[in-house]
């Protein structure tokens, strides 16, 4: 059976539904099986790196794996809370993003788990907001009919997920946008879904080249470079700033409403 084609019922089950050893799954302690809280790194006090500063616009108090969506209107988690969904390429650095967001390793960890890769992964984030890890797009060795099933999957998601509050579109700053990333702006824009635009892995430029670069994408992209957030998984330029955008996202009602 292909990854794709798993129900949804089996969404929720990290743990034991792949046959990993307990030790390697990203499940807290005591969490139940379906409703797991993913922990953090260690099993102590964390490294100073992962200590919040004070200024935190969001502490991470409680993440937990919700399930994936397989396919086109499967299963998906009650759309009860905001959402806001996190878009790009395969590579783009949208892990490394993520895990610096919530200050986990293992969140995209989860995403990154054979038979996962191709399904959107919902996050619960404090109980307050849906974080949906959509499948990274534009693998090259990707057969057309694969393509058409990710577009599918990604086009009814977007369009019937009522408490969407936005995406969160990743760029690598020192790439002109695919065709992919092109074709994907061009939806987001028809659907007029707020888009906070990230430009990825810009500790690879020196900061002039970066600001350039930064720049040329957003014409590239037709938004203001105002709107675009450079960011580092490496350094953790931008994580605060994308936090800050994320929490305003997710205060604000849903567009199609509003
Ligand atoms: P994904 O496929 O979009 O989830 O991308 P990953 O997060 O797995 O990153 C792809 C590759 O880019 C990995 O080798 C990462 O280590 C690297 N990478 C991701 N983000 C950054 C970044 O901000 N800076 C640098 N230098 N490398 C990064």
């Amino acid at each position: 059976m292909g990854d794709e084609a798993r129900g949804a019922s089996e969404g929720a089950k990290i743990g034991g539904a792949r046959g990993a050893p307990p030790e390697q799954q990203n499940v807290a302690p005591g969490a139940d099986e379906h409703h797991p809280t993913i922990a953090s790194d260690g099993d102590s006090a964390p490294p100073s790196s992962l200590v919040p500063p004070p200024s935190d616009p969001l502490v991470i108090r409680r993440l937990e794996f919700l399930g994936g969506m397989a396919q086109a209107g499967g299963w998906r988690p009650e759309p009860s809370h905001p959402e806001v969904a996190f878009a790009g390429r395969s590579n783009v650095g949208k892990s490394s993003l993520l895990n610096r967001l919530v200050r986990r390793k293992a969140l995209a960890r989860v995403s990154k788990t054979p038979g996962r890769t191709r399904e959107i992964n919902f996050f619960s984030v404090n109980d307050r907001f849906v974080l949906a890890d959509l499948p990274g797009y534009g693998y090259a060795r990707i057969s057309k009919e694969r393509k058409a099933e990710w577009w599918s999957l990604i086009d009814r998601y977007l369009r019937e997920s009522p408490q969407l509050r936005g995406v969160v579109q990743l760029v690598d700053a020192r790439h002109d946008p695919s065709d992919d990333d092109l074709r994907m702006f061009d939806f987001l824009a028809d659907l007029g879904t707020p888009t906070l635009v990230v430009a990825t892995k810009v500790d690879k430029l020196r900061r002039a080249e970066a600001t350039a670069r930064v720049g040329t994408l957003a014409d590239a992209l037709g938004v203001d470079a105002e709107q675009m957030i450079p960011f580092s998984a490496v350094t953790g330029q931008g994580r605060d700033e994308l936090a800050a955008a994320i929490v305003a996202l997710i205060d604000t009602p849903p567009w199609r409403h509003s």
